[in-house]
């Protein structure tokens, strides 16, 4: 028996096979399958502008560009998130902060928020930019965090790398309702794929043609953007300093074939969750928790261990799983206390909620390949860690 991973891809015939066909065709890269991924995005999301890119960090620093954060500007996002949520900031020469989670659904408390904006605006250090994550695949509280985005005058980007797929107060994730940029993630793990590869999506035209210029170099083909007119057929201006973040069209390809199926992914992945609510309820752990209103992507499924209860620590449950053939994980340790941002001045102690959370938090197998019969044996060594 193999080990049984935390989250994997699904790669069907189909999908090999719209990969296999962009090989054979023309363009391997800045043809038509790139603009097709993004409109299907754009499609589902319900929003105007969607820009394919190589990554989601890759998205998260364009947006956070987009949105003019630069030097002296700050950028709080929640500590428990990848680092990229985080590091964003950094690449625009920004300062980044954090605010405490939410001790039920781990995401950034909009109270916490709140409380953290009206003291920031006494001390005259408001965010520029907030970027709240959907951790799991759960929105977090958007209308709250617009409400004071209105009332503070700061910009949001969800990071939605977890959530493709998921519903806020009835609609998709992503049509920026609440915000100013959504951003998803492709990695392997994550609910669809295309390898590497992220998006940026929006509702606002100038922000999508900003980010357009970020991904390629900050080259434009588009006379109405150059500072003259075209020397010839062949001109083109570079009027900004960009990267070259673009998407493959191998990658994309696989995208929209994923597309097909991420309804389905979603699904089972919500089957499979409600699964291990039943088999895992009377073992002394926090089950996820949901909120009225919300329907996840489900990208994880994470429990929290009631130490007291349990003759073991965080660390042999997680060591018993591991040797059991159970690939669970961690999901995240808290960005703050990394020693990048220890060296930034960051301490630990700064954000209990957080630091709580990530002494308590595994993520048990969760993705849509899951079979039943894996996730008994999930459950039974969880039981057998936990008596
Ligand atoms: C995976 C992830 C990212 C980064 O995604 P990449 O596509 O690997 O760059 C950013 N934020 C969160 C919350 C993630 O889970």
């Amino acid at each position: 028996m193999g080990t049984i991973p935390y989250g994997r891809q699904d790669i069907s015939e189909d999908d090999i096979a719209a990969v296999v066909a962009v090989l054979r065709s023309d363009f391997l890269t800045q043809g038509p399958v790139v603009p097709a991924f993004e409109k299907s995005i754009a499609d589902y999301c319900g929003v105007a502008h969607a820009l394919a890119v190589n990554s989601a960090t890759s998205a998260l620093h364009i947006a956070c560009l987009a949105l003019g954060v630069g030097p002296g500007d700050l950028v709080w996002t929640t500590p428990v998130t990848f680092v990229a949520s985080a590091n964003c900031a950094l690449y625009c020469g920004a300062a980044v902060d954090f605010v405490d989670i939410d001790p039920h659904t781990y995401n950034l408390d909009a109270v916490a928020l709140a409380a953290k904006l009206a003291d920031a605006k006494v001390a005259g250090r408001l965010p520029k930019v907030v970027i709240p994550v959907h951790l799991c695949g759960q929105s977090c509280d958007m209308a709250a965090i617009h409400a004071l985005a209105l009332e503070y005058g700061f910009g949001v980007i969800e990071d939605a790398s977890h959530a493709i797929g998921g519903r806020y107060l009835g609609e998709p994730i992503g049509n920026c309702r609440y915000s100013d940029i959504t951003v998803f993630s492709f990695h392997p793990v994550k609910i669809i794929t295309t390898a590497e590869g992220g998006m940026a999506v929006t509702g606002r035209a100038d922000l999508a043609a900003a980010m357009a210029l970020s991904r390629s170099h900050g080259i434009t083909r588009e006379p109405a953007q150059m500072s003259h007119a075209p020397d010839g057929p062949w001109y083109y201006q570079q009027v900004a300093l960009g990267f070259n973040y673009r998407m493959t069209e191998l990658q994309a390809a696989l995208g929209v074939s994923q597309m097909g199926r991420l309804d389905e992914f979603v699904a089972q992945r919500h089957r499979l969750a409600r699964r291990y609510d039943t088999l895992l309820q009377a073992l002394p752990l926090t089950l996820p928790f949901q909120r009225e209103g919300t329907y996840s992507g489900l990208h994880l499924y994470v429990v929290r261990l009631h130490l007291a209860d349990i003759g073991r620590t965080h660390l042999q449950v997680f060591e018993f799983l591991r040797e059991r053939g159970i690939g669970v994980n961690v999901h995240y340790i808290p960005v703050h206390t990394q020693p990048y941002y220890r060296q930034l001045g960051f301490t630990a102690g700064q954000f209990p909620q957080s630091e709580r959370y990530y002494a308590e938090a595994i993520s048990l197998p969760l993705y849509s390949g899951l079979s039943f019969g894996d996730q008994d044996r999930v459950v039974a060594a969880l039981k057998e860690a936990l008596s």
